[in-house]
């Protein structure tokens, strides 16, 4: 589903990326980890069009993506959660999550997904009880719920998570995993970004190891949490 072959980040002398390939298939739960800084973050925003690449290609469902805008991206099937969130403080989260379904452009209210629709939305990643509350209200786990539930808004057939479990504890970590799991059985294809080597193990398919932009092991999880490569590379990085 997911083609990135020899994508190439620089920043002024900084290589964020360096010549890193990977492809997921329709499906998948891939895991992307690496130390922080190692360019997951970049992989990321290359592919949605929110960086311009300084080389390598991405194809989506085989079309070349490489140089879409971020809308176009969306418009081909692909979200991403970020790792930061970034809720509109002055709307609820029914009116955040309408957001994200109306036409591009139109800065209104006119159009876009029907309250039926907003309240599905927010039922599929356990929010819908929370649907009036404003963001600042809301507990670390519900905003970043929200965020998840702005990305399910255009529905999307692959799914980019960015440290979906940062700042969790673990029955947040559980749950979320659970719900992960079932947007799998919906038939979504998900890639999931995290730092360490610790939540996703048990989730994820495959795992692919990033260390300073550079692709250093790739591999199911059991081979991943074994492979003294990847372990000296999370050592050095503490
Ligand atoms: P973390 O686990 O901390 O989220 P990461 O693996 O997501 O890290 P990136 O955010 O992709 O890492 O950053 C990779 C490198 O690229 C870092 O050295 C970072 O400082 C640099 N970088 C990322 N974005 C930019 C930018 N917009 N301008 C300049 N440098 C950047
Ligand atoms: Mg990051």
């Amino acid at each position: 589903l997911l083609d990135v072959d020899g994508l190439t980040k620089r920043f002024g002398g900084l290589v964020a990326v360096d010549d890193f390939s990977f492809e997921v298939d329709r499906g998948e739960i891939v895991g992307l980890i690496g130390p922080n800084g190692s360019g997951k973050s970049t992989v990321f925003n290359c592919i949605m069009g929110r960086y311009d690449v300084t080389a390598g290609s991405v194809r989506f469902d085989g079309d070349d993506i490489t140089d879409d805008a971020t809308h176009e991206v969306v418009d081909r099937g692909l979200s991403r959660v970020s790792q930061e969130s970034n809720p509109i403080d002055r709307y609820p989260v029914a009116g955040n999550i309408k957001l994200f379904t109306l036409p591009n452009s139109v800065f209104s209210f006119y159009g876009g997904a029907s309250d039926e629709e907003i309240y599905e939305y927010a039922a599929r990643i356990d929010l819908e009880d929370k649907l009036q509350a404003m963001p600042d209200e809301l507990p670390h786990a519900d905003v970043r719920r929200l965020e998840i539930a702005k990305a399910l808004a255009t529905e999307p057939d692959l799914l980019l998570l960015d440290e979906p479990f940062a700042g969790m504890n673990q029955a947040e970590i559980d749950a979320l995993a659970t719900q992960i799991e079932r947007f799998r059985e919906e038939g979504m294809t998900m890639v999931v970004v995290d730092h360490n080597m610790g939540g996703l193990m048990d989730l994820v398919d495959r795992v692919v190891v990033l260390n300073n932009g550079e692709k250093l092991a790739a591999g199911s999880p059991e081979r991943i949490a074994e492979n003294e490569r990847v372990q000296e590379a999370y050592l050095a990085g503490e």
